[in-house]
């Protein structure tokens, strides 16, 4: 397979095709694409285009039909045993019963740490993710901005290096969003983290990656992939510099080119 060594995800003609009642559905077509080490690649596309079963693919929650993936230079199903990612779904999906503390436990007993362990990276990702003190809460107690940083606490414990994060913060009003935004990245930056990003939000897709897919549907594809020029020092305010406006300009006008009025 031909994946260089920085490549933390490598896709190649990957194509993905489910088989449906009413017929076949090309949910990803002849996709390429090299994530690189220390990437925050964000995925930017209309419904249906192919975001979540890409992310699915390299979590080897789904099976190719043809092409080539690698993850970490393995077959998705070797880096899922190797415990490559973590992976945030757009819904906190935390367990009501369970206070935050045993939500983070909960991987890291199916994995056999030991208590001491689990309480070390319970009270380090905590602290990544600004919610020291909230161990003992239930989820319900929290708001809603707050259980999705819980939520990335829970894949950010066991340390893959790698996070697929899905539309964790489609959910959330603006105000929080951008305060999140602002997190993460700082998060992106301590950990050296390789991070897959799914949103439907220019601005976040522009604020926060290093590359930008921009993705189209029936069939699902890839249709621009921007290489941000932007620092990686970013203050919120640099939403309003010109080259901003013009990288959110292009991922505007490859969305608008991938999408059909017709319809
Ligand atoms: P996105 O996350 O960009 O909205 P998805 O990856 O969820 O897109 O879906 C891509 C296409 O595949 C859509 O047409 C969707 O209806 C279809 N699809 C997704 N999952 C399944 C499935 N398990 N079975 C059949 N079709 C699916
Ligand atoms: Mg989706």
């Amino acid at each position: 397979m031909t994946s260089s060594a920085s490549s933390v995800v490598s896709a190649r003609n990957l194509c993905l095709t489910y088989n449906t009642n009413d017929g076949p559905v090309h949910a990803l077509s002849n996709v390429d694409l090299d994530v690189r080490k220390g990437d925050f690649v964000s995925f930017i596309g209309p419904s249906g285009c192919g975001k979540t079963t890409f992310l699915r693919v390299i979590a080897d929650l789904e099976r190719k039909t043809s092409g080539d993936i690698s993850v970490n230079g393995m077959t998705p199903e070797e880096a899922r045993k190797a415990r490559a990612y973590g992976y945030v779904f757009q819904a906190a999906a935390l367990y009501p019963w369970r206070t935050i503390e045993k939500n983070i436990a909960l991987p890291l007993e199916i994995m056999g740490y030991d208590r001491q362990e689990q309480a070390k990276r319970i009270t380090r990702t905590l602290e990544l993710v600004n919610l020291s003190g909230f161990e003992k809460k239930f989820p319900w107690q929290l708001s809603g901005g707050m259980q999705q940083r819980a939520s990335i606490a829970r894949a950010l414990a066991f340390d893959a290096d790698l996070l697929l994060m899905d539309e964790p913060f489609g959910a959330l009003d603006e105000i929080v969003r951008d305060h999140l935004n602002e997190q993460l990245l700082k998060l992106w930056k301590q950990t050296n983290k390789t991070i897959c990003f799914v949103t439907h939000s220019i601005p976040e897709a522009v604020y926060l990656s290093t590359k930008i897919v921009v993705m189209s549907p029936r069939p699902g594809r890839v249709t621009d992939i921007i290489e941000s020029p932007l620092p990686a020092e970013r203050p919120l305010g640099i939403r309003e510099t010109p080259e901003f406006l013009e990288i959110a300009h292009r991922v505007r006008e490859g969305l608008r080119a991938g999408h059909s009025y017709e319809e």
